[in-house]
């Protein structure tokens, strides 16, 4: 197929991950990407709302998993899948750019594994990054499953019955992740609050309605390079906590999203904390699948201390899989057409991008002849 049409070959693989419901391509954008064959995975978008037929209209061919990931010369998933079976040489993209585990997994199996969380946070790549627009996903379902496990409502309402008072929110980390949470808290009628160690996230936490809440200790500031925050001591965490303490006792609905890149999540909520809290306070750590921001979060689990409910959600984008879909396959898309504006497939070194995806890993002179 390749080798006739000089056309490199993109293989689209379902998803084998429990939970995991979105696609990484979806059948509107295979139309857009002539340059390239396309062969998907029998059921690849099933989860997501995408039917084979839907990929086959648009232009796709489908195959048994085996035979797609044989004929590629490019594989996309949206989790790092399984490399057994992959012949050397072939190009892997997905998620899994900060998992030593695919590091190895791919060395070993002699295939280039382009991780999606390697993208530069550079104007020319926005449209590709797959952080972002899985992460404003994951706030607004953040909001929503905190909503699901309140027993109380966010809005203000006045009834003929009574007043009920609007739940107050607060996000601590406010990223991508944390500034949608607050923007969708806000539009269900709750009052906000947002508190990030970058000084710079105040001007957004204000421009979405929230006040900015900045405990007065000297430890709480922790800039680091390229947009990110930077870690902080044991101790600095500890400081930080306690004077966080009293503005999370007025709280009814917590949503942490703090990250630091390549490093486990900083804790923000201890116990001590919790015991602080007003009864029914929910906390929805959405920094689980990296430790947690929370001393007592289980991954995908629900744990309550007293009457505090934690949730861990490690997998928010899953929850609205045809729009999260969208969006991956959107910014996947945008890299595609990078990688290859027309003819055979070029994977050169030089490419600011494409370096910074390959991490240390030697890209292949030509992936299609
Ligand atoms: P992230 O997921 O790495 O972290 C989430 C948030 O946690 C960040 O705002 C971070 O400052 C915060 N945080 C870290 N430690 C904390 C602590 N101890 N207490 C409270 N908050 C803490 O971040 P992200 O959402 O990926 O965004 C990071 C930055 O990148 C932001 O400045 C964002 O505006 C920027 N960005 C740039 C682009 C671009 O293309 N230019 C795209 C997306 C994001």
């Amino acid at each position: 197929m390749g080798q006739n049409t000089h056309k490199a070959v993109i293989a689209v693989l379902a998803e084998t991950l429990p939970g995991e419901r979105r696609v990484a391509l979806v059948p509107a954008d295979i139309g857009k990407l002539a340059q390239y064959d396309i062969v998907v995975e029998a059921g690849a978008g099933l989860n997501a709302g995408f039917v084979d037929e839907d990929y086959s209209a648009a232009g796709g061919k489908i195959l048994a998993r085996a035979e797609a990931i044989a004929v590629a010369d490019l594989v996309l998933a949206v989790r790092a899948p399984d490399f057994a079976g992959f012949a050397p040489g072939k190009v892997v993209i997905s998620l899994g750019g900060r998992d030593a585990a695919v590091a190895d997994a791919a060395a070993k199996a002699q295939i280039v594994h382009l991780g999606m969380e390697r993208l530069p946070r550079i104007t020319r790549a926005q449209s590709m990054d797959v952080l972002s627009s899985q992460a404003s996903i994951a706030g607004y379902s953040a909001v929503l499953e905190g909503a699901r496990h309140l027993d109380t409502l966010l809005p203000m309402m006045t009834t003929a019955a009574g007043i009920v008072r609007p739940a107050k929110m607060i996000a601590l980390g406010a990223g991508v992740a944390g500034l949608q949470a607050l923007a969708t808290a806000r539009r269900l009628g709750a009052v906000t609050y947002g508190f990030d160690v970058r000084e710079a996230a105040r001007e957004q936490v204000e421009s979405l309605g929230a006040e900015f809440v900045f405990p007065d200790v000297p430890d709480a500031k922790a800039e680091g390079t390229g947009g990110y925050a930077a870690a902080q001591s044991d101790d600095q965490q500890f400081r930080l906590r306690r004077a966080l303490t009293e503005a999370l006792s007025r709280t009814n609905l917590i949503i942490t999203s703090a990250q630091i890149p390549d490093r486990v999540a900083p804790i923000l909520i201890d116990e001590e904390t919790i015991a602080a809290m007003l009864p029914g306070t929910v906390i929805v750590d959405m920094a689980a699948e990296t430790g947690g921001n929370v001393t007592i979060t289980k991954p995908d689990q629900i744990v309550r201390h007293g009457r505090v409910t934690v949730i861990g959600p490690t997998n928010l984008p899953s929850c609205a899989p045809t729009d999260s879909s969208r969006l991956y396959s959107g910014n996947m898309r945008t890299l595609l057409t990078h990688l290859c504006k027309a003819g055979p497939l070029n994977l050169q070194a030089g490419d600011e991008i494409l370096d910074a995806l390959a991490g240390d890993q030697a890209l292949p002179a030509r992936a299609a002849s």
